[in-house]
């Protein structure tokens, strides 16, 4: 999906307008609340295209008085280096300032679309005196109020409008390649593990900002598959990058989640789950990814309350996808990185499953003998029968009466049963209520 960030200084109405601009179609998927609290990500659609909206205005909130213009620029830098399109907001009430010129001068060397928005201009009919905003050299300058919403949904079809062509819907990266992303926060082992993987010390290694997007595939045969661990480039070492490591982890992790058929979920099995954790398993599942969670620094689980606590943490963090399997590992001393290897395999063959029809519907008519559904008002949840209608990740569509009476615990309930029928250990379901009287 194409990134669309929008930077300024504090206090310009960034977050307004990221709210406007995605909550006018409620499709705030997810919010990176408690990870990162300097950005949030929204999933955003438009027109029927869909991007992802990076709000960079946390700063301020967190504190607003020591923000200075370096933690500015660099914001502005690590937002614009990985967008697609550029969103700049400048307050009209203020006129430009220091810190936009700053901000200015990082937008235009990113060579990006910019779309300059004047905020704050409640009467939209009053002339733009916008003579000092061209001065900012990105282009023309658009009055907008993000607060009213004047201008939003123009600026939304221009923005779309610039977005890099969709192309194919994901080429299938040629055949019988497995594409897999490695995926997880700073110093969880990511670099380690796939040096392992690949069997080789390959330095993966570029030191100089803005070198940022060179992602580096890599190739290996493992027992007659060909694995291909997509966009490495995300595993650079802490002290070469930007101070926001954490930033480009998500960042980088999605971009390589949109190549990948299997998500591998480093986690530091010393620190256990974390929030990011369950957000980056989150956006795995969001994006259709089959999950491996590699619970990674095996070594220093060294006794059986360590273990314990490992597992309280997977228990308590990944409810909601309990379907992924784990694996311990020591990128370390080499411990079961194999296995690493086998449970990629055996999830991305369950991604791709197809179940027969006829399967599939001998569990509805199991169900439907079962008595378990769901009844509202005097109607009664009827399923009349299920087809599998995609895979990569398995979509079912299940035609019933009402498709309005599934609730949650329906369609849990109804997940586990599949679950329980057919193997589709390691990959998300998408569950689709289709009415047919
Ligand atoms: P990345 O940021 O996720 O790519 O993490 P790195 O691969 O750079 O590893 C971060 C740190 O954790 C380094 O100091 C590694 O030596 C250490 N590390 C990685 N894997 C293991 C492991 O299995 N056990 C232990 N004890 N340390 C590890």
């Amino acid at each position: 999906k194409p990134i669309v960030a929008v930077v300024g200084r504090p206090n310009v109405g960034k977050s307004t307008l990221v709210n406007r601009l995605s909550v006018n179609r409620d499709a705030i998927v997810h919010e990176s609340r408690g990870v990162t609290r300097d950005r949030s990500y929204h999933d955003c659609d438009w027109n029927g295209r869909d991007f992802v909206l990076i709000d960079t205005g946390g700063i301020e909130s967190a504190k607003s008085k020591d923000v200075f213009a370096p933690r500015i620029r660099e914001q502005a830098l690590a937002a614009c280096d990985e967008a697609d399109a550029i969103i700049f907001v400048v307050d009209g009430t203020v006129g430009v300032t220091d810190e936009d010129e700053e901000v200015a001068r990082v937008v235009r060397r990113s060579k990006k679309p910019v779309f300059l928005c004047v905020n704050k201009l409640d009467d939209p009919s009053k002339e733009l005196n916008s003579w000092d905003y061209y001065s900012l050299g990105v282009g023309e300058p658009r009055g907008i109020s993000a607060g009213h919403g004047f201008g939003t949904g123009d600026l939304l079809d221009d923005v779309v409008a610039a977005l890099p062509e969709e192309g194919e819907p994901e080429p299938e990266r040629e055949d019988g390649v497995l594409n897999v992303a490695i995926i997880g926060r700073p110093n969880v082992g990511k670099s380690s593990l796939t040096n392992r993987l690949a069997k080789r010390n390959r330095s993966i290694v570029s030191d100089v900002a803005g070198t940022t997007r060179d992602a580096v595939d890599i190739e290996i045969a493992w027992k007659g598959s060909r694995i291909r661990l997509v966009d490495t480039a995300g595993m650079r070492k802490k002290t070469q990058v930007h101070e926001d490591v954490e930033y480009y982890s998500l960042v980088r992790g999605l971009q390589a989640m949109d190549k990948a058929d299997v998500c591998l979920l480093v986690v530091d099995a010393s620190v256990g789950v974390t929030e990011q954790d369950q957000k980056l398993a989150g956006m795995a599942i969001d994006r259709g990814c089959a999950i491996v969670v590699v619970l990674n620094k095996w070594d220093l689980i060294d006794t059986e309350e360590k273990r314990e606590a490992v597992r309280a943490s997977l228990d308590q963090r990944m409810t909601f996808a309990r379907w992924a399997p784990s694996v311990n590992v020591s990128a370390l001393t080499g411990r079961a990185t194999d296995k690493v290897l086998a449970a990629a395999v055996k999830a991305s063959e369950n991604h791709a499953r197809q179940v027969k029809t006829s399967e599939l519907n001998r569990l509805v008519t199991s169900i439907r003998e079962g008595g378990h559904t769901v009844t509202y008002k005097n109607r009664r949840l009827k399923i009349h029968y299920a087809t599998q209608t995609g895979t990569k990740p398995p979509a079912l569509t299940f035609w019933c009466n009402a498709p309005d009476l599934v609730d949650d615990n329906y369609e849990r309930f109804l997940e586990n049963r599949i679950r329980d029928t057919f193997d589709f250990e390691g990959t998300p379901l998408r569950l689709r209520f289709r009415r047919k009287d």
